[in-house]
Formats: C-alpha cells, sequence, structure tokens
C-alpha cells in the first residue's frame, strides 16, 4: 500500500486526484496527509473523510475546524507544517497541487528529503528550477511532471536516449480569446477569462491560459525538468487539445500522447509509474475526433508568452520577477481592479526594473519574489 501526501488538497488538482481513491483506481492507497491553504471547510470534510495521519492549514487560525473533524489526525499550520508534511518518513509519493510561488519550500523539503514528487505546482520550477534539479540529483529525489503536457513529454520520452531528442514540441488549445483582435481585449472581463475551451481548470491557470502565460511558465518548467535548452522547446497551437505534447527525434519520428484532456490521468500515471491503471479515463473514440489541427503562436497576440520566454532564457532571478508580477497582476484582474490586457503590462513594466541577478541562491529567487509583488502593487495603486 502506498502513502500519498497531497499539498493543496482542496485545489482543482487536490480534489482530482482525491476522486481517485475512493473506490477509484487508487483505492489500494492511503492519504498519509493533506493540505488547505484557506479552506478550512472543505479540508475539514477530507479530513473526515480519508482520516490522514497529518493535516496542515495555512491559517493557524483556523486549525480547531479541523481538529473536530478527526480526532486521530494531527494537525499543523502555515509553511512550517508543509515543510513537515512534504518530508514525512513514511510517505511515498508527495503530490505537490499547491498554486503559486508557496510551492517552493515544501518543495525543496521533499527533495531533500530524496522523495518522489508528483509535481503539479510549474511556479516554483519557474522560480528556482536549477536549484531543485540540482538539489534532486544530489539527493536522489525523482520529479514527475503532473501537468498535462510534461506528463504526455514524460510518456514520450520512456524507452528513448535523451541525447537522440531533437525537441520538444508543447501543445497549447490557445485559450478562448485566440481569434479575438488585441483592440478587443480591454473589454474581457474575470467571468469571459475564466471559460476555458476545453479544460477544467483553478481560477489562477485558467487566466493564465487564456492570456498564454501558462504556456510560456511550461516552456521553463519543460526546460529544467527535461534540461534542454530553450531553443529546443516549441509551442505549436492545437485547439482540439487531444495532442497533450509531442517528442521529436533525431531521425525524424515525432512521438505524441493522446486523450480526452481529463487531468485524472496525468495525476494518476505521475502517482502510480510506471504503472498504468485502468478505471477513470473513457477511451478515445478516435473516429469522433475528425482532425487535429496546428497553428503557429502569435506573439502580438500573447505578449504574455513573450515575456515568460525572455525571462526564462534571461535566467538568473527574471523568472520569479515575471512569475510574482504575474500572480499580483492575474488577482488584480480578478479582483476588477485592472483590464484584462494590463496583466502583460504590468509584467513588462515590473521585468523592465529589474536589476537581474545571475547564478541565484535561494534567498535571492524569494527575495526578487516579494520585491515583484512589492513593486506591482505599487505600480497598479499608482
Ligand atoms: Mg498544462
Amino acid at each position: 500500500m502506498k502513502s500519498v501526501v497531497i499539498l493543496g488538497s482542496t485545489g482543482s488538482i487536490g480534489k482530482s486526484a482525491l476522486d481517485l481513491f475512493t473506490n477509484g483506481p487508487l483505492k489500494d492507497c492511503r492519504v498519509l496527509a493533506l493540505s488547505a491553504n484557506e479552506n478550512a471547510q472543505e479540508l475539514a470534510a477530507q479530513v473526515k473523510k480519508f482520516r490522514p495521519k497529518y493535516a496542515v492549514i495555512g491559517n493557524p487560525e483556523k486549525a480547531g475546524v479541523i481538529k473536530k473533524a478527526s480526532r486521530s489526525t494531527k494537525v499543523l499550520a502555515g509553511t512550517e507544517g508543509l515543510i513537515k508534511i512534504a518530508a514525512l518518513k513514511e510517505a511515498d509519493i508527495i503530490l505537490l497541487a499547491v498554486v503559486g510561488a508557496v510551492g517552493i519550500l515544501p518543495l525543496l523539503s521533499a527533495v531533500r528529503a530524496g522523495k518522489k514528487i508528483a509535481m503539479a505546482n510549474k511556479e516554483a520550477l519557474v522560480m528556482a528550477g536549477s536549484i531543485v534539479m540540482k538539489a534532486a540529483q544530489k539527493y536522489g529525489a525523482r520529479i514527475i511532471p503532473v501537468d498535462s503536457e510534461h506528463s504526455a513529454i514524460f510518456q514520450a520520452l520512456q524507452g528513448n536516449r535523451p541525447q537522440d531528442v531533437k525537441r520538444l514540441i508543447i501543445t497549447a488549445s490557445g485559450g478562448p480569446f485566440k481569434d479575438m483582435e488585441p483592440s478587443q481585449l480591454k473589454s474581457i472581463t474575470p467571468a469571459q477569462a475564466l471559460r476555458h475551451p476545453t479544460w477544467k481548470m483553478g481560477k489562477k491557470i485558467t487566466i493564465d491560459s487564456s492570456t498564454l502565460m501558462n504556456k510560456g511558465l511550461e516552456v521553463i518548467e519543460a526546460h529544467h525538468l527535461f534540461g534542454l535548452p530553450f531553443e529546443k522547446i516549441e509551442v505549436v497551437i492545437h485547439p482540439q487539445s487531444v495532442i497533450h505534447s509531442m517528442v521529436e527525434y533525431i531521425d525524424g519520428s515525432i512521438i505524441a500522447q493522446m486523450s480526452h484532456p481529463d487531468m485524472r490521468l496525468p495525476i494518476l500515471y505521475a502517482l502510480t509509474y510506471p504503472e498504468r491503471r485502468q478505471g477513470v479515463i473513457k477511451p478515445m473514440a478516435l473516429y469522433d475526433i475528425q482532425k487535429l489541427e496546428f497553428f503557429r503562436v502569435d506573439f502580438s497576440r500573447f505578449p504574455c508568452f513573450k515575456l515568460a520566454l525572455k525571462a526564462g532564457i534571461a535566467g538568473g532571478t527574471m523568472p520569479a520577477r515575471m512569475n510574482a508580477a504575474n500572480e499580483t497582476a492575474v488577482r488584480s484582474f480578478l479582483n476588477n481592479r485592472i483590464k484584462y490586457n494590463d496583466i502583460p503590462y504590468y509584467v513588462r513594466r515590473a521585468m523592465q526594473k529589474h536589476v537581474n541577478v545571475k547564478n541565484p541562491d535561494l534567498q535571492a529567487i524569494l527575495k526578487a519574489d516579494l520585491a515583484a509583488r512589492a513593486d506591482t502593487e505599487a505600480m497598479i495603486d499608482a
């Protein structure tokens, strides 16, 4: 029986993962620990149902609600709690599904404990990918991607030699606004931007998908996970979201992974790898697909994608700066403080004001992250 720790269990990925336990393909696995940042009610319900050994709530004042849900569960709070459950001795695998930069310290904790990590937090890799991958090698930790594109690449790489890879091809649905004129973007509301054509996801990532910032972050994530230079990672618009990404090899072969767009598949694969289990995803009806289309990314429509790429290539503390500015801008858009096309505007300005630190340590990265948040807030307030 595998023991699984889920960080971020009340988010979209966390809930999909828990779905797999009760009567699902993971019914022989045990939920060892759960965590949530804000949503104490939902965490309490999960704790009551799964009786984990540990539960972590972001806000310590809400710990009482969780304690009431299960007497056998030890309740911890805050980042310290996350760091602890990410490194539990009895844990076989850690699913890191928290959203945003908060994932970085628990991730490093799991890495230093030499854990197997199912990775669903892209921001931590974007900010500190070099540090994380170096530490993973040093401590023998294994990082298995959960992001659908990276899972697809991971699957397409199985059984092949890294030196035979010509390039990675990451697919993007293009989001709901891919055919819209740039001048129309001003008037887009949060409700419109939250309607993704093919995937059901959390709020922050849905906005990032519509701006293609998400794709930019994924390119940086792929660069670190698979150790390839940026010029060997390409993005192609594929509106059907049937092919989740591809690997092209030097002999001209392209290996693609296809499935229904359902996050439970890459979650399940990451948790059971190298084993595959049946029972959640309905088989693909090939004759219903009809066509698979591919288009070039139009940079003028997706300035966020270009900014992310620029930050990734610059390296140093720039990706952390860019990511924090984006998190701040997206939150401000969701709160109706700024317009949709202001998101790239503030990210660009935050990047322009940054003095990049090359080969930063974790301290410098966290400092760049905090400064970017403060600077972006100040710009939005001005
Ligand atoms: Mg993705």
